[in-house]
């Protein structure tokens, strides 16, 4: 064993790694979430892409074309408390383990050969400067390496700060984001068909408001694609 694994070794029998749902520890081979708490995860699995929980939240006012999720996300589960520790404990990484579960499933799916770039939702510097990572530019990685679809981190950014969506009413959510987005180059999105990530997907209010200015600033079309979606919202 060379001095690096031996490192490795010490430091995973002084801190074994846990499993970000249950907090077991992890066996070997397991990386985040163990075997059991990943099964546990439902599924969406919806057999129309175009009609489905997802997409009703965008058309008819956003002509999304596909609407994806892996799971579906239920209140005080062990799915939220992963994703919470993704998002807010600095485990950005998971995100990126938890898209090469949603391309283990979509790779040979006949849309992904439709989509020319990813792109995931940008957070506003300020945000960016507070967390330290963007959560969703690490689905996006693992995404880009599972599709094999190139991922696009310019063609959107986000001039606006929105304060934090969780409290509000739905009418001043959508206020809130109404031009929270702008396109630098719009000929770099033109004809094209942009996959919008974000990593998870509750009222699609963010998602719809990116949507439409990369609709009408000149992309062909656009679908979304969240980890989770929240289905009763
Ligand atoms: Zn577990």
């Amino acid at each position: 064993m060379d001095i690096k694994s031996f490192l490795a070794n010490l430091l995973d029998f002084i801190f074994p790694p846990i499993c970000s749902g249950c907090k077991n520890k992890l066996v070997q081979g397991e990386l985040f979430i163990c075997t059991i708490c990943l099964h546990s995860f439902p599924k969406t699995d919806y057999p129309d892409l175009r009609d489905n929980p997802i997409t009703h939240r965008f058309i008819p006012a956003i002509p999304i074309t596909y609407g994806l999720a892996l799971y579906k996300l239920k209140k005080q589960s062990l799915l939220e408390q992963v994703l919470f520790a993704m998002k807010y404990k600095n485990q950005p990484k998971i995100g990126r383990f938890l898209a090469m579960q949603c391309g283990n499933i979509w790779h040979n799916d006949g849309w992904v050969e439709t989509i020319d770039a990813i792109i995931p939702i940008p957070l506003h510097k300020k945000r960016l400067q507070q967390r330290g990572y963007n959560q969703s530019d690490f689905f996006a990685q693992g995404l880009s390496a599972a599709l094999h679809i190139p991922i696009d981190l310019t063609c959107v950014k986000r001039i606006r700060n929105t304060p934090s969506q969780t409290k509000e009413k739905k009418e001043t959510r959508i206020t809130n984001l109404k031009d929270a987005f702008t396109i630098p180059q719009p000929n770099l999105i033109l004809d094209k068909h942009l996959l919008l990530v974000d990593d998870i997907l509750t009222t699609g209010a963010t998602l719809a408001s990116c949507a439409k200015v990369l609709l009408e600033q000149g992309a062909k079309q656009v679908s979304v694609a969240a980890i989770a979606v929240v289905e009763d919202v």
